[in-house]
């Protein structure tokens, strides 16, 4: 058949790039934090990251979604989920760079290692960008460890499990494997936030472990070794570790009910598991539950941060790539004025959350400290209610700058689109966050110091920024109608925090149109609408991944 036209004037794939290495922003912040002796293998990472190969097992893992197993051939309870092989071989990269340990595996609490946690977080963020659903129990694996320690009897035997760099998938013996993966049962139908209303009943028996009976609403991953969740003892509410699979081989009774539609986030199965009896073993005292579960809580949610700023910048790279190769009306999309404006609001935005989050990590780093771990209690919680509020408003703008093609399933931005709402949903939603930082406001006065010092640590160098870290002084000390000023609050102290940084570390350009914008309010309702004086030129140049 004779060719009707040719195909000209679209941009190529974004493949064959160090994703790693092209982030200005993030090899300056491993660098800031001295997690530079990681850098070999995040480039290592960031290259594969960027190949066609990778890429493909991404919307693989997505359009073949998980599929659910209640029953085998022989009427027997299975209760197995099958994922179709781009899933394994997106979780074999995960797990063999460590993503799930490698923070615990470089310093534990014996041995030190500065800039483990940021290593961790950056490298999360780079093979994130491929494909954010197997991130989930990668990120499970790695919360469960904090709060495992809790009980140096069940953190000697599951620990090393969930720290081998072996991908060994499959429901077996735990103590057959060579690397077990963890999940978390919290939410269930009557309430998720609010976990003291869980209704799994917990029987103590007289070998010391106990019998769950109840349900789940969300679990997800549910082919992982064993579960950190919550049910309630004689005692109270209190965390228990459940395996799939008994020490004698047999199946400890997990029967999934179903899994999820879910909008995105579909290469993971998430499911609602109901227990019977269920064989599991007490983590930390009877009532305790939810100050143990905090431990793995807080980890996860510094990884919503993470990914959310993996998210962000997938955008920004899919967006600047293509203004820089598609022509419209006489030029490149790139050179438009308005474009540039849009692509280097994306790009701040970016610059900020990458900023915050390299900061967050190092302060889960240094949390011996106890000015740090006051900070991280506070830092958090702010990053996590802002960066994760970002995501969806971006996603949209970045999605826009590909035309109709970023409406395309073909493209990858469909998939990230989808993806972006679910870091603000779970690990405590928008509301739940904010009012955990009014809870640390009232309660822990160490951590407001420790975040006013930080927000203030670029005093003089910019006056909007002065201007804002006063205001937030004295919004901090009004107390008047606080729960409904909660977002707001929270949002401008999230603004500071990010100005703080990028004063300090950031070049010139972005900290000024930061300022400008998010700090000094020339600023409109969408992205790109920063003020005329912006140099978006040198913004967008800095932010766009130079392939080939
Ligand atoms: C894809 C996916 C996977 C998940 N995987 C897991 C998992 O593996 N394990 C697990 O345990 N859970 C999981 N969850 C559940 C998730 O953590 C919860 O959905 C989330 O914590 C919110 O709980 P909820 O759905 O019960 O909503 P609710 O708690 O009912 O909250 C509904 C809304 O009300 C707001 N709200 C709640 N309390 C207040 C208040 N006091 N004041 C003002 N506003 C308030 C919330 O911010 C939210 O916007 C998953 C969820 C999703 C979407």
């Amino acid at each position: 058949m004779a060719p009707t036209h040719e195909v000209e004037n679209q941009a190529p794939p974004l493949v064959g790039y160090d994703v790693y290495g092209a982030d200005a922003a993030l090899v300056e912040g491993v660098e800031r934090h001295g997690a530079s002796w990681a850098n070999e293998r995040l480039l290592s990472l960031g290259r594969l990251a960027g190949t066609e190969e990778s890429q493909e097992w991404g919307r693989l893992a997505n359009v073949h979604p998980p599929e659910l197993h209640t029953i085998d051939r022989y009427g027997n309870r299975a209760d197995e989920v099958e994922f179709h092989p781009a899933w394994h071989s997106l979780m074999e990269v995960a797990v063999s760079n460590g993503l799930h340990a490698s923070s615990w595996v470089e310093s534990s609490p014996n041995s030190f290692r500065p800039g483990a946690q940021v290593a961790r977080a950056a490298a999360f963020s780079v093979w994130s960008q491929v494909e954010g659903g197997h991130g989930c129990p990668i990120s499970m694996t790695h919360a469960a460890v904090p709060a495992l320690r809790v009980d140096p009897k069940l953190a000697d035997e599951w620990i090393p499990r969930l720290t081998s760099y072996t991908y060994d998938p499959g429901l077996r013996p735990p103590q057959d494997k060579a690397g077990c993966l963890a999940g978390m049962g919290m939410t269930e139908k009557q309430g998720g936030s609010d976990v003291r209303t869980n209704t799994t009943r917990a029987v103590p028996q007289p070998d010391g472990t106990y019998r769950l009976t109840g349900h789940k609403w969300f679990t997800s991953a549910p082919m992982c070794d064993m579960f950190l969740v919550l049910a309630q003892a004689p005692g109270g509410l209190t965390c228990f570790v459940l395996p799939r699979v008994l020490p004698d081989g047999t199946r400890n009774t997990f029967r999934i009910q179903r899994l999820k539609d879910k909008l995105g986030n579909r290469s993971n199965a998430s499911s609602e598991p109901e227990f019977d009896e269920t064989v599991a073993w007490r983590l930390g005292d009877e009532g305790r539950g939810v100050r143990t579960i905090i431990e793995m809580v807080m980890m996860t949610r510094l990884d919503c941060v993470i990914g959310t700023t993996s998210l962000l910048r997938a955008c920004v790279s899919q967006a600047t790539h293509h203004a820089r190769h598609r022509q419209a009306f006489g030029g490149y999309l790139v050179d438009k004025p308005l474009m540039r404006h849009v692509l280097a609001d994306l790009a701040i935005e970016s610059e900020a959350a990458t900023a915050l989050m390299v900061r967050l990590a190092a302060a889960t780093d240094n949390a011996g400290d106890e000015k740090e771990a006051a900070f991280r209690r506070l830092g958090l919680a702010v990053g996590k209610y802002w960066v994760c509020k970002r995501g969806p408003a971006a996603a949209a703008e970045a999605l826009e700058c590909l035309g109709g093609n970023g409406y395309v399933e073909d493209f990858p931005m469909a998939r990230i689109y989808r993806e972006a709402p679910l870091n603000s949903v779970w690990e405590g939603s928008g509301n739940v966050n904010a009012l955990d930082v009014l809870r640390a406001l009232a309660r822990e006065p160490q951590a407001v110091e420790a975040f006013l010092d930080e927000a203030g640590a670029a005093v003089g160098a910019d006056a909007r920024l002065d201007k804002a870290v006063a205001d937030v002084k004295r919004e901090l000390s009004d107390t008047s109608e606080v729960e409904v000023r909660a977002r707001r609050l929270v949002e401008r102290m999230a603004l500071v925090l990010q100005g703080s940084l990028l004063v300090r570390y950031a070049p010139p350009a972005v900290s000024d149109a930061f300022c400008a914008s998010r700090l000094g309010g020339d600023w409109g309702y969408a992205f790109g609408t920063l003020p005329p004086g912006v140099d978006s030129r040198s913004i967008v140049e800095r932010a766009t991944p130079k392939v080939g």
